[in-house]
């Protein structure tokens, strides 16, 4: 019997059965499998780490788009750094007129999405309002002469080509690549094992926002409880009201499966374990 051993975390590891290899590849930058589980469809990893699976990644991505998206309420201009899968971009472009720029570093992520997780990216890539960078998300943010709305960091953890995406001045970057009011948000991981650098990087942002702080999303395969995604704006109200929220959502006419109004305003309500970790 084959399987996949994940080892994020130091001594504590989740197992997932193989029972069909999908596609394999050394990229440029990465090791990219993508396989089949019985209990949570297709998989996919890079360098021996779950990125989503075909079961769960509903969770992650609905709440990494919609909530900044309906929070804020005028949103035009979406960024995604990263997201090479296409979950993100496939849930961003289901509100209308919203246009979305994808700048992911592997190219090979992405044909490898189009190939072989169609219920992931849902044809995002080729969706007229779409437009995808194969690229650094530094050099893009750093360069860039363009304003957004919101930014959404949909990246690996930080070791190797993603370590970049968890700097000062990387978010000092995003900050100057977003309009007045705007929103980044970023894939920080699991509190429970990654508090360190949930509160490192929670201090970056902080610095540079008025509003910083994190939301929650319990996504079975980031294990060891809700992972964190970081939210920081110069608008305290783009967190998103309920009665806002609540409007904005029956508006949009967005059918989700884990995304819901109170949902969202309740994502924001943080244990005192994770406040402490982005007290200081
Ligand atoms: N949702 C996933 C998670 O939390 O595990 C992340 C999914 S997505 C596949 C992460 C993507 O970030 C990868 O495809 C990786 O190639 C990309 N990435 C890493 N560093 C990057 C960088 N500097 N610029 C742009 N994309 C980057």
């Amino acid at each position: 019997m084959l399987s996949f051993t994940e080892a994020l975390h130091d001594g504590y590891g989740q197992i997932l059965r193989v029972d069909r290899i999908v596609h394999y590849e050394r990229t440029d930058l990465q090791e990219l499998v993508i396989f089949d589980n019985a209990s949570f469809g297709r998989v996919m990893a890079l360098d021996g780490v779950v990125q989503l699976t075909e079961r769960d990644h509903h969770i992650y991505h609905e709440m990494i788009a919609h909530v900044p998206i309906l929070g804020h309420g005028r949103v035009a201009d979406v960024l995604v750094i990263g997201g090479g899968d296409g979950g993100a971009l496939a849930q961003i472009l289901r509100h209308e007129g919203v246009r979305a720029t994808l700048v992911e570093i592997d190219g090979s992520v992405i044909e490898t999405a189009r190939a072989h997780l169609p219920m992931v990216c849902e044809g995002a890539f080729d969706h007229p309002r779409a437009e995808v960078i194969v690229g650094d998300g530094v050099d893009f943010v750093a360069r860039s002469e363009r304003r957004f709305d919101v930014i959404v960091v949909d990246s690996t953890d930080p070791v190797g080509p993603a370590e970049a995406l968890f700097t000062p001045a990387f978010y000092a970057d995003c900050k100057r690549c977003l309009r007045a009011g705007g929103v980044l948000v970023t894939q920080n991981g699991v509190p429970f094992f990654q508090g360190p650098q949930i509160a490192r990087t929670h201090a970056a942002r902080k610095a540079l926002f008025s509003d910083a702080t994190l939301y929650l999303a319990p996504v079975p395969t980031y294990t060891g409880g809700p992972i964190a995604l970081g939210f920081a704006s110069d608008d305290a109200a783009a967190r998103g009201a309920l009665a806002e929220v609540t409007e904005r959502f029956a508006r949009s006419g967005l059918a989700t499966r884990h995304y819901a109004p109170d949902v969202h305003v309740a994502a924001f309500a943080l244990p005192p374990d994770v406040r402490r970790l982005i007290a200081g």
